[in-house]
C-alpha cells in the first residue's frame, strides 16, 4: 500500500479507512455484497434509519471505499 503525501485531513481518512477493510479478512468483498444498486440505482446497504428502505445514492462512498481497498489488496 503506497501512503498519500498529501496532508489533507480527508486524504488521511479515507486512506486510513482503506486500510481499515483492506485488513479484515474478506472485507471488501464483503462490502461490495452488502452495499448493491436497487432498480432505481439506490444502494440496498445504504438504508434510511429506522425505516431499512434503500437511501443512497450508489455507488456509495462504502462501495468506493472497498474498491480502493481491493485494489489495494491484489
Ligand atoms: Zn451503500
Amino acid at each position: 500500500m503506497t501512503t498519500p503525501s498529501s496532508a489533507n485531513p480527508a486524504d488521511q481518512l479515507r486512506a486510513a479507512a482503506v486500510a481499515f477493510i483492506a485488513a479484515q479478512p474478506g472485507g471488501p468483498q464483503r462490502l461490495l455484497a452488502q452495499h448493491t444498486a436497487d432498480a432505481t440505482g439506490r444502494c440496498r446497504g445504504c438504508t434510511t434509519p429506522g425505516y431499512g428502505t434503500a437511501h443512497g445514492q450508489w455507488p456509495c462512498t462504502p462501495v468506493l471505499l472497498a474498491r480502493a481497498a481491493a485494489q489495494d489488496a491484489s
